[in-house]
């Protein structure tokens, strides 16, 4: 998979990119990251992105022609083009999973007061991450991205498989616990201990939903 970020802030990106799962991915040669900053594509003099609104208002609007002419140079297979917006349909782990099927992800990151709507038409899927406002779609595209690339096959192995994580299975997932047995005056359940796995994974089951009712029974209306 090649995954674009066309940024004003590239460099926001080289910690996230470069550590821990995404890094692993990009070395397995199972994911490559292309850093896009399209203040190279301004024709302006001064390289300017941004402009007044039309009709006055606060704030500047990043102007059409760098983000399209960023765009044309890229060279796409059937792309899914994300633009990053508070505006957007909420970012789920359903989505998470079909994006991981493509060939091409574009993030396109906003900033200022947003963008002029012209470039909306460019975008496949208009994407938040939440009921907040953030300063732009860096940290979005980078959310996404980890929740992609963990769930494309062979980016993690056995022992990190994704299957039981909370929402793949339509539901938060059970408690954890290692060692020590005692801590704190806090004990693992004696069921962890017996080593029945038939009783284990009912107890996982049992403590799955009941945490689910607790703290997202909106997840359950959903199952229905
Ligand atoms: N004035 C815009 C509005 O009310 O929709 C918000 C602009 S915000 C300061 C700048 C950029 O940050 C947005 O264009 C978007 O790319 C990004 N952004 C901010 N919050 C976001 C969120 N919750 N999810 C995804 N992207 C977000």
């Amino acid at each position: 998979m090649n995954i674009h970020y066309l940024t004003l802030f590239p460099e926001m990106y080289e910690g996230v990119l470069n550590a821990s799962i995404l890094k692993r991915a990009q070395e397995k040669n199972i994911v490559a990251y292309h850093l896009v900053n399209f203040r190279d594509y301004s024709l302006s003099k001064h390289n300017k992105v941004d402009d007044y609104p039309y009709g006055g208002g606060a704030g500047m609007v990043l102007k059409p022609e760098p983000v399209f002419n960023a765009m044309d140079a890229l060279d796409l297979k059937n792309p899914r083009v994300v633009l990053m917006s508070p505006q957007g349909r909420p970012f789920d782990q359903k989505m998470a999973e079909s994006l991981s099927k493509a060939d091409d992800i574009v993030f396109i990151c906003g900033h200022y007061e947003g963008y002029d709507e012209r470039i909306r038409t460019l975008a496949t899927d208009e994407v938040s991450i939440g009921d907040y406002v953030l300063t732009g779609g860096e940290l979005p595209s980078m959310a996404m991205t980890d929740a992609v690339v963990r769930l494309i096959p062979g980016v993690l192995s056995r022992e990190e498989s994704h299957q039981k994580d909370s929402f793949s299975t339509g539901v938060l997932e059970h408690p954890h616990y290692t060692r020590p047995r005692e801590f704190r005056g806090m004990k693992v359940p004696d069921v962890l201990l017996n080593g029945n796995h038939r009783l284990i994974e009912e107890w996982r089951m049992e403590e799955s939903f009941k945490r689910t009712r607790e703290r997202r029974p909106d997840l359950l209306d959903d199952r229905n």
